[in-house]
């Protein structure tokens, strides 16, 4: 355990702090919103902690938690929504990377409807298992809940049945995209971020309740 500080690659340490200045920089992480994280090895992750600005990030605002959600340092509080992350790296041993933003866009989505479908853009691309634009993917939009526990078992049951496949949205809320590498959580986030916000200026609610 004493070495677990030690074992947070400095490489990872640094892209997710960057991701936090690009995500602040498009105003997709206001105030202290939004949380990140990545993997330290099989069971252990590292996540940013409960309060901390994601543009200001430090190594010091990373810290260590179990994927049950239990934290590894004493007197420290991780994200309050540990357990989304937690329900990600338990359930794909290949994700290494789970990102969150709160975006103008996908909170006004979320709010508008139950799955945000997107199909038409190049940008679907980018996301895994799709080599065309000529595809339609849905995101699929779950009702926020304090209760983190409950959530992230709708989450899981969604994901049962394949749903969630790319991300999924929480309403009135944000995003959740994720990756086997920093740079690909991000990408998708990027992505999903720039498709949402298409849809918004398109008038995506005139166009799904004529
Ligand atoms: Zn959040």
């Amino acid at each position: 355990m004493k070495n677990l500080k030690t074992r947070m690659d400095p490489a990872r340490v640094r892209s997710l702090i960057e991701a936090g200045r690009l995500f602040h920089s498009r105003g997709w992480v206001p105030a202290t919103a939004g949380n990140f994280s990545f993997r330290v090895d099989r069971r252990r992750f590292a996540i940013t902690v409960s309060g901390c600005h994601k543009g200001e990030l430090g190594a010091r605002d990373l810290m260590p938690v179990d994927v049950q959600g239990r934290a590894l340092e004493r007197g420290r509080k991780s994200s309050a929504e540990t357990l989304l992350h937690c329900q990600l790296y338990r359930r794909f041993p290949q994700v290494n990377a789970v990102l969150h933003t709160h975006s103008p866009a996908s909170t006004i989505l979320s709010r508008r409807c139950d799955n945000v479908r997107l199909c038409g853009y190049e940008l679907l691309k980018i996301l895994e298992g799709i080599a065309t634009h000529d595809v339609e993917i849905q995101v699929p939009v779950f009702d926020n809940d304090q209760d983190l526990a409950r959530l992230s078992g709708v989450v899981d049951a969604c994901m049962n049945t394949g749903g969630a496949r790319h991300g999924y949205l929480i309403r009135g809320h944000g995003l959740y995209a994720w990756g086997r590498t920093m740079a690909e959580a991000r990408h998708r986030i990027e992505a999903l971020e720039f498709m949402f916000e298409c849809e918004v200026s398109a008038g995506y609610e005139r166009r799904e309740h004529p």
